[in-house]
């Protein structure tokens, strides 16, 4: 064998080695795949019985489900903080078993801090307009201290789609304006799962956030982008469970029946 045909001989032998490492191994997959997962010939191959989920008192018998923490019932503002100085809530405490935002006092929060949630709230914006757009029954609910769900009086008040009722303030719209007459009591139903950081601070995975308003999905598993700025983009430093914060808008809204159970 001369030195050309030698080196031919040797470049064929490369290409064919590679190509057969390259051949899908059809014949071997399948077996495998079959080995692991046969397919189920009778029912009870793929029933879970254990664990099973615990047994708690659902919310249409009693109000509060059994396993709930309940952030405000009506009787005290226990459980919330002034979040300026984290003095004592000073927001107005009514006798029929709400509380109404007393403008200019400032925000206030959970003592507690929290992370995934289903979040029960209900609230009213007041009865008498005295203003338009973002200034018209306007508190917000921020969850984590960080990402906030927006209140406002969105019937017959327009905004920007991103900052009405519902809206995940400044990223995403409502689904649709679900919104009741001012003055009326309207329910949220929120499942929020927290985002999640590593070591280095650096988020691996988004919140995320379903949203019921007075029984309407307006929120359907809508990712968080980060922070809800009133003035730039979504900010996503680290952090861990952060408490709730109800916003002082300078409008007066009322808020009644908090209740959340951990996820
Ligand atoms: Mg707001």
């Amino acid at each position: 064998m001369n030195k050309i045909t030698f080196k031919t001989f040797v470049l064929l032998i490369l290409i064919l080695s590679i190509s057969a490492c390259q051949q899908p191994k059809s014949n071997e997959n399948i077996t495998s795949k079959e080995e692991v997962q046969p397919e189920p010939t009778q029912p009870d191959a793929t029933e879970v019985w254990e664990p099973q989920p615990t047994i708690i008192t659902p919310v249409y018998d009693s109000i509060v489900p059994s396993d709930a923490i309940v952030l405000f019932d009506g009787k005290n503002l226990n459980q919330w903080k002034s979040s300026k100085d984290n003095a004592k809530a000073q927001w107005t405490l009514n006798e029929d078993g709400s509380m109404t935002v007393k403008p200019g006092i400032g925000d206030i929060q959970t003592k507690e801090g929290f992370g995934s949630i289903q979040l029960h709230i209900e609230w009213k914006t007041p009865e008498v307009t005295v203003s338009e757009g973002q200034g018209r029954g306007n508190s917000g609910i921020f969850f984590q201290d960080r990402y906030e769900l927006q209140i406002l009086d969105n019937f017959r008040n327009k905004t920007y789609a991103n900052g009405q009722a519902g809206s995940i303030y400044k990223q995403s719209p409502p689904l649709v304006n679900a919104s009741k007459k001012n003055g009326e009591w309207q329910v949220y139903d929120i499942i929020f799962n927290a985002p999640e950081f590593n070591g280095s601070g650096e988020k691996v995975k988004s919140g995320y956030i379903t949203v019921l308003h007075n029984g309407v999905v307006i929120q359907n598993h809508t990712e968080i982008l980060g922070t809800t700025e009133d003035i730039g983009f979504p900010k996503n430093d680290a952090h861990g469970k952060a408490p709730i914060r109800l916003q002082d808008h300078g409008n007066l809204i009322s808020y009644r029946n908090i209740w959340l159970r951990e996820l």
